[in-house]
């Protein structure tokens, strides 16, 4: 009967195990030719002052579009790009783009905002990276002061004497820098302080439930004091309703970002969506 059954068990999960190959090949072999082929493409999306509601910054979230597979979510071919090394050429891409883009805004007389672009652990351990940071500012023209670089906590953990001394040389080409996702890693006070750090951004996971659910009200709150007993920024991710705009508010959240203000946007969207915003007078 066991005979029987790990026959079965190799019959059902073989064709599972088969595709799953198959589609991770079809990303990487995608993935290999995007850059080439203009398949990437950047939206961005506003953050807000929960206090005063003006727009506090942008971030650049990566798009593909590939012909064979469509468009593709970066929870998808993020991991991918990371495991195959080929995140370090897309986030150098990632990095130029968004700064030429803020950039451009300005130029078409947009106020000067801060941009915040997405870093992966394979980039942070990547020698070049300081190169990339510094070619995208220089080719851009770009103030590094408007420049934002969002870590998660697990990329500054491993090992934290490389991830300070990394850290302290991004700041001191004037660089902020913010840890994405924050509450989901495992970091605690003591740790979190010892890096030179401007903001955190509260995961959606706590945010998803803090109007209803006391736990995640809690934990919540307790971030946010600990953001503040740090001086520094806090911002909830995946706000979209007003209840949980209005616990930030009353809690004492800095920012704000989410579909309740805005979705990420294609650049000639986000001009557009700002100048509204801006025009309508908060
Ligand atoms: P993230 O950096 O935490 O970005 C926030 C994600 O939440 C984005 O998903 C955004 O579209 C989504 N989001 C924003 N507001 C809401 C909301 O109110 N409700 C809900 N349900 N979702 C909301 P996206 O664009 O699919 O990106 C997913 C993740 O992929 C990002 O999480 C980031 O970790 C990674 N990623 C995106 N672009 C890049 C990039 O250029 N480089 C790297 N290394 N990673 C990137
Ligand atoms: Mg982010
Ligand atoms: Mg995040
Ligand atoms: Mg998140």
């Amino acid at each position: 009967v066991a005979k029987e059954e790990g026959k079965n068990n190799y019959q059902f999960y073989s064709p599972d195990i088969k595709t799953q190959s198959l589609e991770r090949l079809a990303l990487e072999t995608g993935l290999r030719n995007a850059l080439a082929r203009g398949e990437f493409s950047l939206h961005y999306q506003a953050k807000v002052a929960l206090q005063s509601e003006a727009i506090t910054g942008v971030e650049a979230l990566l798009r593909w579009h590939n012909a064979e597979l469509g468009p593709v979510s970066p929870a998808q071919f993020i991991p991918v790009a990371e495991q195959t090394g080929l995140i370090v050429p897309i986030g150098r891409w990632v990095l130029r783009t968004a700064c030429a883009q803020n950039v451009a805004w300005q130029q078409q007389g947009m106020p000067p905002m801060c941009i915040a672009v997405n870093l992966s652990a394979r980039q942070f351990l990547h020698d070049g990276l300081l190169d990339d940071i510094a070619d995208a500012l220089r080719d851009s023209g770009m103030d590094p002061a408007l420049l934002e670089l969002e870590l998660t906590e697990g990329m500054v953990m491993h090992n934290t004497e490389r991830a300070v001394a990394l850290l302290t040389q991004i700041k001191q080409m004037g660089v902020r820098i913010s840890i994405d996702d924050f509450g989901t890693g495992y970091s605690s006070l003591a740790q979190i302080k010892r890096f030179p750090i401007d903001a955190l951004k509260v995961d959606r996971s706590f945010i998803r439930e803090v109007a209803s659910d006391s736990a995640d009200r809690a934990i919540t709150g307790a971030i946010i004091a600990m953001g503040k007993t740090l001086s520094l920024t806090v911002v909830a991710e995946g706000v979209e309703t007003l209840e949980q705009r209005d616990f930030l508010r009353e809690n004492g959240c800095d920012e704000m970002q989410g579909f309740y203000f805005s979705k990420p946007l294609p650049p000639e969207e986000l001009a557009a969506f700002l100048a509204k915003e801006r025009g309508g007078g908060t």
